[in-house]
């Protein structure tokens, strides 16, 4: 029976609430009527300075998916940039992936770590790895990481995992400091996430890979990981542990995409209905070919333009929820995609255990990699693309760092103070950015950007001291400023 406030995953995520809804979705997507109300319910509300939004029921973002109709199509997608104007406006949160280990006891079938691989050369960084590869990070301008590990409790221990954290934050290489560890490690005790919120993490990642259970056991067949309960469960002991900012995902290709699309959006209606925080982010990962996985074996793969509308509509049912993508995405799609919902973007990643350090912006090693890079671009590049675009890329953390998790983003926004904290916010990390980091031609683009958007933070005074802070760090002097 479906129970959203249930602490069992097989309650929260009901496998016949999920095919009702999806048959409720197939009867309803002609609905002319139902659409326009669900899209009314939807749009940001406006009241003096102060935007809301009330968010989609998984049953309600369900219709929207459905619908084939290209006028209501172009509707949602307009929608889902109004909110994401709203609350978001131009910026793009940069960070970086750091592969700390390939030894995994599991056997995820989509996965090249899969214990069965025996193409793959097993790495693990020892500390002194570690801090070459965050200088590296640092000397390209990273501030915020994504931890990835696979699952061996022999070889990556959580002891392995706090200390590999704790080198990364002691790191302080010129002006660089990595200022956001995230950290995406297989679902483990509320004791070891007790552990890592100890440590200072900020978003503990873990993608559910598919809400259908049936399926998920099927494509991880042995292993610790095998067990869909104490998978899906995971967030509950997280937040327990005192993590409250999770990121979910789903990996698209697995399953079919309306059943992934209603699970992840019930997953998000526990986590609010328990612990009275939604995820802070939602990943839209896609599979790629890697060392002895051939994608093309999933035979649920989704096109860009399917891709795009499931951006769009979880936009618009979880307005406050960061949404991220990777470098598994090319260019092209990257840039269909930003404008409809997307908050925070991986540049210049390595998907190999050691990847960054002693290799050109050119040379990349293949052997570890845990899947085929498509934006194969350096962060400057990226950084710069963004600009040309009209984006501001942002290396902003100071949202986690001033206390602001969980629920809090979603204060800011009905307060009305984004433009007046993270807007600034992400100008100076920019400059910070293009002083220590840039290429010229990147700084020129980037220096004229700030100078326009500079003038779009309405508080006066916060304005005045953001400009002083802004020379402050062209000059040379202090860094890390931030409201
Ligand atoms: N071992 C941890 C776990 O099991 O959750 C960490 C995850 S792994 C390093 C990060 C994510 O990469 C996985 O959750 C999965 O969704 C994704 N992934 C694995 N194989 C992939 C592939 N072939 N293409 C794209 N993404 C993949």
């Amino acid at each position: 029976m479906y129970d959203v406030k249930s602490m069992k995953a097989e309650e929260f995520i009901d496998d016949q609430e999920i095919l009702d809804t999806l048959e409720y979705a197939e009867k309803n997507k002609n609905n002319r009527e139902l659409i326009g109300q669900i899209l009314d319910k939807a749009a940001p509300k406006k009241t003096g300075r102060v935007v809301e939004c009330a968010g989609l029921s998984h049953r309600e973002a369900s219709v929207l998916l459905a619908c084939e109709d290209p006028e209501v199509i172009e509707k949602i997608y307009a929608l889902a940039r109004q909110i994401k104007e709203a609350f978001y406006g131009d910026r793009i949160v940069m960070f970086a992936p750091l592969y700390l280990s390939n030894y995994c006891v599991n056997q995820c079938v989509y996965c090249p770590y899969h214990l069965k691989n025996k193409e793959i050369p097993r790495k693990k960084l020892t500390q002194e790895e570690i801090r070459q590869e965050v200088i590296a990070l640092q000397d390209m301008g990273h501030k915020r990481l994504a931890i990835e590990s696979g699952e061996d409790p022999v070889n990556n221990p959580i002891e392995y995992i706090l200390e590999c954290i704790n080198t990364i934050y002691s790191i302080k290489h010129k002006n660089g400091a990595i200022r956001r560890v995230n950290v995406n490690i297989a679902a483990t005790t509320v004791e070891n996430y007790k552990k890592l919120h100890d440590a200072g993490i900020g978003t503990y990642i873990l993608f559910q890979e598919t809400y259908h259970k049936e399926s998920y056991e099927k494509l991880h067949p042995a292993g610790p990981k095998h067990n869909y309960a104490y998978h899906t469960e995971a967030m509950d002991r997280a937040m327990e542990g005192g993590i409250d900012d999770v990121g979910l995902g789903v990996l698209f290709g697995l399953d079919k995409y309306k059943y992934e699309f209603a699970g992840i959006l019930m997953h998000a209606e526990h986590l609010e209905a328990v612990h009275g925080v939604g995820p802070h982010t939602i990943s839209v990962p896609r599979v790629k070919k890697a060392s002895d996985i051939d994608p093309n074996v999933f035979d649920n793969s989704i096109d860009d333009d399917t891709f795009a509308k499931i951006i769009a509509c979880i936009r618009i049912a979880v307005p406050y929820t960061g949404m991220i993508i990777s470098t598994r995405e090319n260019e092209t799609c990257r840039e269909k995609v930003m404008g409809l919902g997307i908050s925070q973007i991986s540049g210049g990643s390595r998907t190999s255990v050691g990847g960054y350090a002693g290799y050109t912006p050119e040379e990349r090693p293949h052997d570890t990699e845990q899947f085929d890079v498509s934006d194969q671009r350096s962060l400057d590049e990226v950084v710069k693309w963004l600009m040309d675009m009209g984006y501001i890329p942002s290396f902003c953390t100071a949202c986690y760092r001033e206390g602001r998790t969980g629920d809090r983003f979603m204060a800011l926004c009905k307060v009305g103070q984004i433009q007046n904290c993270c807007h600034p916010n992400a100008l100076m990390t920019l400059q910070e950015y293009l002083t220590d980091y840039a290429s010229p031609e990147t700084r020129a683009v980037g220096e004229a950007l700030i100078a326009r958007e500079i003038q779009n933070v309405p508080d006066l005074k916060r304005r005045q001291r953001a400009i002083e802070y802004l020379d402050e760090i062209k000059n040379g002097g202090k860094r890390d400023f931030r409201f």
